[in-house]
């Protein structure tokens, strides 16, 4: 850590070292962006300034900063943003960070709208479970003028920040938030619901990172012993609230999708797709009633 005047270019040598020291996999990068962010500078500009020394307000904001992520607070909290789908998202540690594979949840479900739906005209209904910070729906109701889209989310902190995603990406008057765990009181019908819920195990904990394990909402990871809790309730609940020909897609963990679709063709679902994610783990399962 720095203690005298350093250079941009030593206070990041230094700082890199420090964080990879305590275990940090992308230590120099991190160590870059934490250095710009106390110094207000990006990394292009850091590059042109690497011999400018650091002012002691900046040296202080960086040591901060720095002994947060060697405590392995996620980036995106230390820097409150998150990109998903090219668009910006506020993250805080009310909410899960966004997933660069969940993204693919998204294309999935626009594909099979467009595909189920040709002469909706774009007009689609979508239930969410889950919204957490709302990378999902607001995705969906940016990317779709036509879409509406009730989003439930059990921690109101978390759908404070889902709203404010929305009025970032001017998606509020599409999107209705309830702050719920459930799908009581809501009207369909819907063309789809979505979800990205908890799916780890308890048992998993143990071998998530510290990132994860230690700073992520366990509301938003965890899901009973085998963590399908969250999953099953989907599974008995989303059938009513579709139309004919009508999806349920959601996000499930490592090894997971087998077991679901044991569980939903015994709870009547019709038929199922998994689709894999950019590491080729089965990662989405599509159901239709
Ligand atoms: N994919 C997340 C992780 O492995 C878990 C997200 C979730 O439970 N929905 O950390």
């Amino acid at each position: 850590m720095p203690d005298k005047l350093l250079t941009v270019r030593e206070c990041i040598a230094r700082s890199a070292h420090y964080l990879r020291e305590k275990g940090v996999g992308t230590a120099r990068l991190d160590a870059e962006l934490l250095v710009g962010t106390s110094t207000g500078m990006d990394r292009l500009q850091l590059y042109l300034n690497m011999d400018r020394p650091l002012d002691t307000g900046e040296r202080d904001r960086a040591r901060d900063l720095l002994r947060r992520r060697a405590a392995r607070e996620p980036m995106a909290y230390i820097l409150g943003h998150r990109e998903f789908r090219s668009r910006e998202f506020e993250v805080s540690p009310a909410v899960l960070i966004p997933r660069p594979e969940t993204e693919l949840l998204v294309d999935y479900t626009i594909e099979h709208l467009i595909a189920r739906f040709p002469d909706a005209n774009g007009a689609y209904r979508i239930l969410e479970l889950g919204a957490g910070s709302g990378a999902i729906c607001v995705s969906l109701a940016a990317e779709l003028p036509g879409f509406h889209i009730v989003a439930t989310e059990i921690s109101g902190a978390a759908a404070e920040v889902a709203r404010r995603n929305a009025a970032r990406h001017g998606v509020t008057d599409r999107i209705d938030f309830r702050v719920q765990g459930d799908f009581a009181g809501i009207e369909g019908p819907f063309h789809a619901v979505v979800s990205n819920p908890p799916y780890v195990s308890n048992a998993d904990a143990r071998e998530m990172e510290p990132e994860v394990r230690d700073h992520e909402p366990h509301a938003a990871l965890f899901s009973g012993n085998d963590g399908l809790d969250a999953i099953r309730f989907l599974l008995g609940s989303a059938g009513t609230f579709l139309v004919p020909d009508g999806f349920l897609i959601i996000e499930c963990g490592f090894g997971q999708a087998p077991t679901i679709s044991e569980l939903a063709r015994a709870s009547g679902w019709l038929q199922n797709r998994v689709y894999k994610d950019y590491a080729g783990i089965e990662r989405f399962v599509l159901l239709e009633k």
